[in-house]
């Protein structure tokens, strides 16, 4: 392995053990760790040329300037927060490994002719607020007053915990004041920028099972996500005749199997069930209502609009058949985020040349890549990790993959130059 390579693995290592909670990964928007995260990171930055700041959202970003002050910006980064119990891979790799690849163009004296910006994002995960992306929205000035509204577990506003991170102390009368003064706007205009380039672990088994270390994301899937309740009628399960019954979790159970039915159906539709909460629950008493969410995805919103509407007539068939009622909610609503053909053009020429073959892959987990796409043109490269494992303190991705990642980084960024430069 390269000594760039190994630099990479290390500092992975050293981040992995910055954590607010002891015994476990846990780093929570501008929380201490975060603070000692970006002092760690912001090290590494300076020790390979950038200039470091931290935004007022919290976002770590190191700048190596080209020597034509009129070139554009390319934007490279991910997220340094982590879930609750975390693994070490979920986001730290896109931060550290454009470092060290600009670290080993300085090494080899290759100057490019353009502004790169490494981004190390304060807030991805939802964890503290219940709401992701805080940091990107941040970076993109487009955290709303409902944004920073929202309250922590311990009553703590979004715009509360900034202004602490930045020093000021929140008065009631001044609250909306002091996080204005911040300018909390978009760090650049769309014109002066090239692209944003996110490397990621794969969080699925695609890569493994294709035997490949990286592979090149198409489009980020479109998400629907809903809160469903039915209800029917509870009843004695001993003395309610099976013809007289309006059995709640009956009637779902049969949803669920033909959600299953339609996603397989369905080339790309992926359509997930994941809790449930059976009314009055009792082991003698006929389920009277469950309430459930759904979570549907596809690389193509078009396509995932089709299969809402075929589980919504299941849904419906199932309830008339069953003399069940249904409510849904949409809790969540993200459209597909299509990848730049000319970036990721680019990105699969270096994963050909560093691996030999390359694979389009859609990311069926959301990235700071969404929030970025409304800036700029995106493109990102997911790296193999152990049994598709991630948010998870087992969540691995070996050396020898990073290391292809790496080189194709700093493969991408000497091509980008050479084009660059005409
Ligand atoms: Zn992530």
């Amino acid at each position: 392995m390269s000594n760039a390579a190994q630099l990479l693995v290390s500092m992975l290592d050293e981040l992995g053990h910055i954590t607010d909670e002891p015994g476990r990964l846990s780093r929570t928007f501008l929380s201490p760790a975060m603070q000692r995260a970006n002092r760690l990171v912001g090290d590494c930055m300076r020790a390979a040329g950038l200039k470091v700041r931290v935004d007022a959202v919290g976002n770590l970003i190191g700048r190596l300037a080209s020597a034509n002050p009129k070139a554009k910006t390319l934007l490279l980064g991910s997220h340094l927060d982590t879930v609750r119990d975390a693994g070490r891979f979920d986001g730290p790799p896109g931060v550290l490994l454009p470092i060290v690849a600009l670290a080993e163009l300085k090494r080899r004296g290759v100057h490019l002719p353009f502004h790169v910006e490494v981004l190390g994002f304060s807030e991805e995960e939802g964890v503290r607020f219940a709401s992701a992306y805080l940091g990107s929205k941040g970076y993109c000035g487009k955290l709303t007053a409902k944004d920073l509204a929202m309250c922590d577990a311990d009553g703590v506003s979004v715009s509360e915990a900034i202004q602490r991170w930045n020093g000021l102390t929140p008065g009631h009368s001044s609250k909306r004041v002091g996080v204005n003064a911040l300018h909390l706007k978009a760090a650049h205009s769309k014109s002066n920028l090239l692209g944003y380039i996110e490397v990621h672990i794969e969080q699925g088994p695609v890569l493994e099972a294709k035997k490949l270390a990286v592979g090149v994301v198409s489009a980020i899937a479109g998400q629907s996500r809903f809160k469903l309740t039915w209800t029917g009628k509870a009843g004695h399960a001993g003395t309610t005749p099976m013809a007289l019954r309006r059995d709640a979790l009956a009637g779902v159970a049969e949803f669920i199997s033909g959600v299953e039915a339609i996603a397989r159906r369905m080339p790309g539709l992926v359509a997930t069930v994941g809790t449930l909460t059976v009314s009055p629950g009792a082991a003698n008493v006929i389920p009277g209502s469950v309430v459930h969410t759904l979570d549907v995805r596809h690389a193509d919103d078009r396509r995932r609009r089709q299969g809402l509407m075929a589980i919504g007539r299941l849904a419906t068939r199932i309830a008339g058949r069953r003399k069940l009622s249904r409510a849904w909610q949409r809790t969540q609503e993200n459209g597909a985020v299509a990848c730049s053909p000319s970036l990721t053009a680019w990105l699969e020429q270096s994963v050909k040349a560093v691996q030999g073959k390359s694979l389009s892959l859609v990311s069926g987990a959301g990235h700071d890549g969404v929030v970025m796409s409304a800036l700029t043109p995106v493109a990102m490269l997911l790296v193999r990790c152990r049994d598709g494992l991630s948010h998870h303190p087992d969540e691995y991705a070996s050396p020898k993959d990073l290391a292809v990642a790496l080189a194709v980084v700093t493969d991408f960024l000497e091509r980008l130059a050479k084009d660059q430069r005409g």
